[in-house]
């Protein structure tokens, strides 16, 4: 085990909001304690934003639409400036994992990871904006018709903890690209890592106002944001919970809502699959990212003649996956985000006791007597209506049950409230896709650990989101599409008025 970590250099100990391109501090000068998640020491205040503050900002990013130069840009301007946006974070990657990694627990290799493709998703949204083609749609001598597609306004975009920075590029670059201005709410856990946009942006020229950031709690400036008449468009990624509140709050103004939420997806490992791959893969699928990923495969459902081998040899495995301090680059899983997700993960520990067969893990590692260490814990035998099956743990938490028949696997996985992903593994082509078919989730990964190709769309379904970004259809949900109609030739009007 390596020392405890020092804290990087030049942590700020004041963390603002960003509006209309100037730093500024809340309305009322309120602010909320930031932590680190391996001494739990506040390390910096952050600037609580309320309505007051999200109304400065909307206001900026309104005029900054209505008047300034981003939307009506060509593409391939505003294609070069998010270009270069890339370029920076990309040079910047060491300092923002770092940073990072620092604020969220996050393994400082994973952080680092995610911060490549933060800028990844620029450089992406950055070609796919030039690239774009509308439709055109031709009635013979008669009428053409076009799509005039156009930015819609100001975009609120919410986000959570978990590997923040990279979730906020996600919206910021669709955003962006399109020609919307944003007004960004990160996670009050994280707030860090958020706090690099401003400059970065400045440097790659983005025009003032057209990005703007408001720290605070969800329930305050979240919640006024959600609420605020001048935004159209909310992007969030969730809990489910919070995306029912936010769901209600958007109704009366009929915001468009694209929501990425919860979820507890299923790993289906069959008889004939890959043993080994498989084993890999959900040991990588659950516990990076500390377990904090919405996408974790956090059931795994095995089929009988080969469970109790995979059992023993996962339990095995599970065991020997490094725990340590987030900025050493031998660390697979870090700290928890925060005290208070600490003690929410650790009474799922505590409930698995009582509802599976306890394998691997089961409390704090050893050596680690405070920081929101958890040790990966693996739990055998789980009946699907234990809760640790069917809530969202969130950790590095994941239960194991047996399955005799396809029709039970089907079941099983489809047995909760949520279908964000699943993954399954098996060799038998027909099986392969009949089943993946079948799975109410809106990913599977056939014989494969989570890796996405970023044209493809991204979104669950149940309880787990409400419409798809990735690729065209962030493109979609961020423009309007104006359908505009020509008569060519002769008018053909129907004509009233004219009887006798
Ligand atoms: P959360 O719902 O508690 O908070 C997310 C964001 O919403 C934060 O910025 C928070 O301040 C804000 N918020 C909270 N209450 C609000 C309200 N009433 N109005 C407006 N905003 C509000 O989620 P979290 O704990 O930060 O993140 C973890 C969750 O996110 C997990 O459920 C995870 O599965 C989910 N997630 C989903 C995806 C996906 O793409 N589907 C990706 C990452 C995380």
């Amino acid at each position: 085990m390596t020392d405890q970590p020092a804290r990087p250099a030049d942590l700020p100990d004041r963390i603002h909001h960003y509006i209309g391109g100037v730093s500024v501090d809340s309305v009322d000068g309120s602010t909320f304690d930031v932590l680190d998640p391996v001494s739990n020491e506040v390390y910096a205040r952050a600037a609580a934003g309320r309505a007051a503050d999200v109304g400065r900002a909307v206001d900026a990013a309104r005029v900054a639409f209505t008047d300034g130069p981003w939307p009506r840009m060509l593409p391939r301007e505003r294609s070069r400036i998010l270009h270069r946006i890339a370029d920076l974070v990309e040079s910047r990657d060491a300092r923002l994992a770092e940073l990072e990694s620092f604020d969220s627990g996050l393994p400082i290799t994973q952080a680092l990871g995610q911060a490549r493709r933060a800028a990844e998703n620029f450089r992406f949204f950055a070609d796919l904006v030039v690239a774009q083609a509308d439709d055109t749609f031709k009635v013979p001598g008669r009428q053409i018709n076009y799509v005039n597609r156009k930015p819609i306004g100001v975009a609120g975009l919410i986000t959570p903890w978990n590997t923040p920075f990279m979730l906020e590029s996600w919206k910021l670059a669709p955003a962006l690209a399109t020609g919307n201005t944003v007004v960004l709410k990160p996670a009050e856990f994280t707030p860090l890592s958020a706090s690099l946009w401003a400059g970065i942006f400045e440097e790659a020229g983005l025009p003032r106002g057209v990005f703007n950031l408001v720290n605070g709690l969800g329930e305050e400036a979240g919640d006024a944001l959600v609420k605020h008449p001048g935004v159209p468009l909310i992007s969030f990624t969730g809990e489910s919970s919070t995306g029912q509140v936010i769901f209600a709050n958007a109704a009366p103004h009929l915001k468009g809502l694209s929501m990425e939420l919860g979820g507890k997806s299923p790993a289906v490992v069959f008889a004939d699959a890959d043993l080994d791959a498989a084993i890999d893969a959900t040991i990588f699928g659950v516990f990076s990212l500390n377990g904090e990923r919405c996408t974790a495969g956090s059931r795994i459902l095995v089929e009988r003649a080969v469970y109790d081998e995979f059992v023993e040899r996962y339990a095995a495995q599970a065991a020997r996956v490094r725990v340590g301090y987030p900025h050493d680059p031998a660390t697979e899983v870090g700290a928890l985000v925060h005290p208070e997700h600490f003690a929410k993960v650790m009474s799922y520990v505590e409930i698995g006791k009582t509802e599976g067969r306890l394998v691997a893990g089961g409390g704090r590692p050893e050596g680690f007597e405070t920081g929101n260490f958890v040790a990966p814990t693996v739990f055998a035998d789980v009946p699907p209506s234990a809760r640790i099956f069917q809530e969202e743990i969130f950790g590095p938490v994941v239960a194991i049950t047996p399955f005799d028949t396809e029709e039970e696997a089907l079941a099983l996985a489809n047995g909760v409230k949520y279908g964000l992903a699943a993954y399954v593994w098996t060799n038998d082509l027909k099986r392969a896709h009949t089943f993946s078919q079948a799975i109410e989730a809106g990913m599977v990964w056939l014989n494969s650990n989570n890796v996405r190709d970023l044209r493809t769309p991204f979104g669950g379904v149940k309880a787990s989101g409400l419409g798809h970004e990735g690729g065209y259809r962030s493109i979609d949900f961020y423009t309007d599409q104006q359908a505009v109609h020509i008569t060519l030739g002769k008018v053909h009007n129907p004509t009233f008025g004219k009887g006798a």
